[in-house]
């Protein structure tokens, strides 16, 4: 019997009319043969509204007390979404996260799931009953009551739907799907029948916003087929899978976050540590750093550029204050007023030329490159604010997102999932017992070592850099592979890739030239570089991770010279010489997650 889970947040049940309409999707699903499990947010804005009490009678509540609190907005709404099926002549059974058996850590507020107990829910399910369940919350082991942060319906919802081994996971809300960027920014954008778990995780953290990511992670992991459509119709909507149709196209989605700062550390030593030292004060300040550019400068010196949230950067600022007494460097620059923009797409790993494309776009559209980073799917540039919307229109008309055809045939199948899946499923929890559900996953640490490194030293920062540099390597037919810009306290910027190392010959023919042309310091290269690369799910919910790894090199007395970070992998480029040991280092450090 094929078993469905089907999610309805807050304005999909903000009041008792809308809450019978979800009630009919329900009924529906078990009339056609399914069993169903619906989990449902707080109605409305109830969240908001506890939240709001609890400001009310103090500053400072106590976290705990704010689960106690919030928790009860899902509790109304199992109840009444538990009526409204009776009422329709069906069985229903309302239940809460500890109910259900949903263990998490203790992290009131932001609790992470550990596990889910299965019997009492499959037990319900099989005598008929549709189980509504609480979503957002759980229990820890000493029964407390624990939330999973806001938006952690969904989270719910695709964990109980990967434990369940159900054959989809539907998520019914306000909006018909996943669009190719966010269609209240930019009215061109379509919306796609599938994305795949990469790209979506990528653009979760980048602002698009339609879904908690923790729940991507759990999609990922467990493979469970995610369909997000409107509650308002019988539409089909946006299918997230592992490989999706589009899975092909370079680009297939883009992204805007708008409020970010960058902050230059210029004149740092160029050693081992350094890149540690300077960021584990910040890590402890638990302040996510989102792309970290080092670049390799002259007179064993070094510039690191940062960005964050805007309204993060003072703290951050006072932390680094001290290392930098003591590590030496300064603060070259901090430029509050900026915003990145990002391209996302499976199918860039495998195709040339996507780069310097996006960059001659922008370039033709006047547009300057303050800091560059790219990984394997996502491509992401920092630009001033005020010209960010013009980036943003510009990337997605030049990979024509505004063409998209929305095909529903794709996600009108609800096949039964393979044994194979449900293999996966047990493999992954067993996996996982110890540490926990949501816990780090790396899939692979890997060595590189067939690269060559090429620094432009501080050129001339205009529109049409990156592009021009880019174009003419691209037509010399070499295949750049990462490439970070960074930006220093002047009007220049560093750019280094890197590419195989039998072209790196005519790479570098093609740096002088343009070097000599726009007269920059000088041209930097390394034959032999190691890339060490750590892929895995949960690189970045999991804060620690980007700093252990520095710290396992920084341990080694290894000197890391390039740096980009993603949600599933952290790219870093070494000497030639350390890439084993680097290798051996990483494996160790992540031994407990690795499978
Ligand atoms: N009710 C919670 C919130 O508003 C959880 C959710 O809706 O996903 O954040
Ligand atoms: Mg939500």
């Amino acid at each position: 019997m094929p078993l469905i889970v089907q999610k309805f947040g807050g304005t999909s049940v903000a009041d008792p009319k809308k809450i019978l309409a979800a009630a009919r999707k329900a009924v529906r699903a078990h009339q056609e043969g399914s069993q169903v499990v619906v989990v449902v947010s707080a109605m409305g804005k109830n969240t908001d509204g506890l939240i709001d009490l609890a400001k009310q009678i103090t500053d400072k509540p106590a976290a705990r007390e704010m689960d106690m609190l919030l928790s009860t907005g899902e509790q109304v709404t199992i109840a009444l979404m538990a009526m409204a099926v009776d009422s329709m002549g069906y069985d229903a059974i309302s239940l809460t996260g500890g109910q259900i058996g949903i263990k998490t850590d203790s992290s009131h507020t932001k609790a992470r799931i550990h596990s889910i107990a299965t019997d009492r829910i499959k037990r319900l399910l099989d005598d008929g009953k549709i189980v509504i369940a609480a979503g957002f919350q759980g229990i820890d082991e000493e029964l407390n009551i624990t939330t999973l942060g806001r938006g952690g319906s969904d989270t719910t919802a695709v964990s109980l739907a990967a434990v369940l081994g159900a054959d989809q996971c539907e998520i019914y809300t306000d909006v018909d799907g996943i669009y190719t960027t966010d269609p209240r920014k930019l009215p061109d954008a379509k919306r796609v029948s599938q994305v795949c778990y990469d790209e979506m995780l990528e653009l979760a953290s980048l602002g698009a916003g339609v879904m908690h990511s923790r729940s991507i992670e759990f999609g990922k992991k467990f493979n469970v087929p995610i369909h997000v459509r409107s509650s308002m119709s019988d539409e089909p909507g946006s299918l997230i899978v592992d490989v999706a149709d589009t899975s092909d196209l370079p680009v297939s989605g883009v992204a805007l976050t708008r409020d970010e700062a960058l902050v230059t550390i210029v004149d740092v030593p160029d050693v081992s540590g350094t890149i540690f030292k300077l960021f584990a004060p910040i890590a402890e300040k638990k302040i996510t750093v989102d792309m970290i550019v080092q670049n390799v400068s002259a007179n064993g010196k070094t510039d690191i550029s940062f960005t964050l949230p805007t309204e993060e950067l003072a703290d951050a600022l006072e932390a680094i204050e001290e290392v930098l007494e003591t590590l030496g460097g300064r603060v070259g620059l901090k430029d509050e007023s900026v915003s990145k923009v990002s391209a996302v797409g499976l199918g860039m790993a495998q195709q040339t030329g996507v780069a310097n494309r996006m960059f001659r776009s922008l370039a033709d559209a006047g547009v300057n490159l303050q800091i560059i980073t790219t990984s394997e799917i996502k491509i992401s540039v920092l630009v001033k604010r005020d010209i960010a919307m013009e980036a943003l229109r510009t990337i997605h008309s030049e990979f024509a997102l505004d063409q998209i055809e929305y095909s529903p045939n794709a996600n009108v199948t609800t096949s039964e999932r393979s044994t194979e899946d449900a293999e996966k499923v047990v493999e992954v929890i067993n996996r996982l017992q110890q540490s926990g559900m949501e816990a780090l996953m790396i899939d692979s640490i890997s060595l590189d070592s067939t690269q060559s490194r090429i620094t432009l030293q501080k050129i001339p920062n205009q529109p049409g850099l990156a592009a021009n540099l880019f174009e003419r390597i691209a037509k010399a037919g070499v295949f750049v592979d990462m490439i970070v810009q960074s930006h220093g306290s002047d009007q220049n910027a560093d750019i280094t890739f890197t590419v195989k190392r039998d072209q790196s010959a005519i790479a570098l023919e093609v740096a002088q030239a343009i070097c000599d042309e726009a007269s920059c310091a000088g041209v930097d290269h390394k034959e032999e570089i190691a890339k060490l690369s750590v892929t895995g799910i949960g690189l970045r919910s999991h804060t620690g991770v980007a700093i252990a790894l520095f710290q396992s090199l920084a341990q080694a007395g290894i000197n890391v010279e390039m740096v980009n970070t993603s949600e599933v992998q952290v790219n870093v480029v070494v000497a030639g010489a350390d890439g084993n040991k680097g290798l051996e280092k990483l494996k160790d450090a992540f031994a407990d997650s690795l499978r």
